[in-house]
């Protein structure tokens, strides 16, 4: 198809499809066929300054909204989500690649959240205390920000985006979201859906685009907080933009996620775990394990079972059956995946499996690469230092499980790690000892539930607060504390500090 026969999606702003001024805009690719398939607009600063306006006019009936109330709206788009949860799922898969069973598992995780919102009611109650002084009580208020934004990344085009919007919308905001620009086709219908769940025209606005958008979004008066997600020096970009500014900012950015295999584990149980853990979803996962620290003895039984699982694993369109790994995103992406395998051989790392040049039966134009398997990976080399966002996987030797603390710890990323063990007490020190923001025993992508908090450590997480869960509720809140009393006209003036006798 080229790309003057493809139509352009819209941006949503107050309730309905709104063409974007500016001109600029810039294609979405089946990443199975490298067809486009959709051209999308990059909103301007106008652009931008109308779906604020239109966000910052709403706020104050939706803040004024009974809690309740404001639930029963989530409950219903919780409802609608779920009865289109296949029709999400097939645009994922279209736009980003990933298996249809994936994108569906994808969704649902965005569904959580809203569940967890709709607890609005109960978490948004304060505390009180009676008689603080004589005849004085306090309490605390929980109130919404105003008009936040969320500016999401192409790995997760639903999921992530619910683990912002319906946490802020149950506060009481209103909410800007700037869709990944390379599958934003899942925010569109997603909005839709809050709008048939009864969400008020203007809480919910969508503007597409890239840089020049967020920029926009970032400097904007009226936004009182931004969540982001994505890569690390764009998270740290945002973080000290929009902090700058004087916003409240969470910016989670990348990871490169240890599983540390000890040899009392319970190996070939590990093995499957970690093959699911690093090529699902072709390793464009935040919480993908990509680099396996293997102790002692376990090594080379280790990497002969993930030798032989990752080599059976089918490549193929995201939407064909038995296929258990898709296309990467992007061309481009599949180029520098490709060109960090060539640069773990030249580095001098042992190829146990090369992913490149894979064969996929009518596998057309699109963006594949294969299962791709290293061995005694030096911490100083590339593919071990940076994230590479694709489907290989590292396997570091360290001789103690002291050294494997060591080489999780040293590195800069925190977001998530496991331990395969089958002993309590090793699992015991792991779990104190990691400076990992979530972590796995014996469970290898350890992605907390909704009604816990999801974010991660050191250059994985800007910010103080982590998504979703009761960090969630505190991010989208400020807090405000009531210290009354109800005198008698007959007190007299005092100009002293009060205190409690
Ligand atoms: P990205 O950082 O390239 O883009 C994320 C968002 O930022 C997009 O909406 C994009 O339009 C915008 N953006 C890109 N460059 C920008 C710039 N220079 N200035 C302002 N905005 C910019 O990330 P991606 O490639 O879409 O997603 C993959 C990355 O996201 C990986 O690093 C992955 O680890 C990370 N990620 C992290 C988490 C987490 O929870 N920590 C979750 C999902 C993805």
């Amino acid at each position: 198809m080229s790309s003057a026969s493809v139509s352009k999606i819209a941006l949503w702003i107050d309730g309905r499809e709104v063409e974007a001024t500016g001109g600029r805009c810039g294609e979405v690719t089946d990443s199975a066929t490298g067809e486009v398939v959709k051209l999308v607009p990059f909103g301007s600063v106008d652009d931008v300054n109308v779906a604020v306006a239109s966000s910052l006019s709403s706020w104050t009936a939706w803040s004024l909204t009974p809690p309740l109330q404001r639930a029963r709206v989530l409950m219903r788009a919780r409802d609608l989500l779920d009865q289109r949860k296949e029709e999400l799922a097939k645009i994922i898969t279209l736009e980003h690649g990933k298996t249809l069973a994936d994108a569906v598992g994808s969704v649902q995780r965005g569904i959580e959240v809203v569940e967890f919102a709709t607890g609005i009611p109960h978490l948004l109650k304060g505390e009180h205390s009676d008689n603080v002084g004589g005849g004085i009580d306090s309490h605390t208020l929980k109130q919404s920000l105003g008009v936040c934004a969320g500016i999401s990344p192409f790995n997760f085009p639903v999921m992530v985006p619910m683990w912002m919007v319906p946490v802020a919308l149950a506060c009481g905001n209103t909410f800007v979201l700037k869709p990944s620009e390379k599958d934003p086709s899942a925010s569109m219908l997603i909005a839709k859906i809050f709008q048939e769940a009864g969400l008020p025209n203007g809480v919910l606005n969508i503007v597409h685009g890239d840089k020049e958008t967020v920029d926009a979004l970032l400097a904007h008066p009226d936004i009182s907080a931004v969540s982001f997600v994505g890569s690390t020096p764009v998270a740290r970009y945002v973080y000290e933009k929009a902090t700058n500014s004087g916003k409240r900012v969470q910016a989670l950015g990348g990871a490169k996620n240890h599983a540390v295999v000890l040899p009392d584990a319970d190996i070939d149980g590990a093995a499957d775990a970690l093959i699911g853990a690093a090529y699902g979803s072709a390793g464009e996962r935040c919480m993908a394990i990509s680099a396996v620290v293997a102790v002692g003895t376990v090594g080379d039984s280790l990497v002969q079972r993930l030798q032989a699982r990752a080599e059976k694993l089918l490549v193929g369109p995201g939407e064909r059956d038995g296929v258990d790994m898709g296309p990467l995103i992007s061309r481009d992406h599949l180029e520098r995946v490709t060109n960090y395998i060539s640069s773990g051989v030249s580095e001098g790392a042992t190829l146990v499996l090369d992913g490149r040049n894979v064969d996929v039966p009518n596998g057309g134009d699109g963006f594949f690469l294969g299962p791709t398997l290293f061995d005694h990976v030096g911490l100083d080399m590339t593919i071990y230092r940076d994230e590479i966002f694709g489907p290989v996987l590292v396997v570091v030797r360290a001789d103690t499980y002291d050294d494997a603390i060591e080489v999780v710890n040293q590195n800069p990323y925190g977001n998530g790690t496991a331990l395969f063990t089958r002993s309590g007490a090793a699992a015991r020190r792991f779990e104190h000892d990691i400076q990992v923001g979530m972590v796995g025993i014996n469970v290898p992508i350890p992605v907390p539930m909704a009604f816990f908090s999801f974010g991660g450590w050191k250059s994985s997480l800007f910010g103080d607060l982590h998504v979703h869960g009761a960090e969630g509720v505190k991010f989208y809140t400020r807090t405000k504390v009531v210290t009354k009393r109800w005198p008698s006209s007959s007190e007299v003036v005092d100009l002293t500090m009060p205190t409690i006798k």
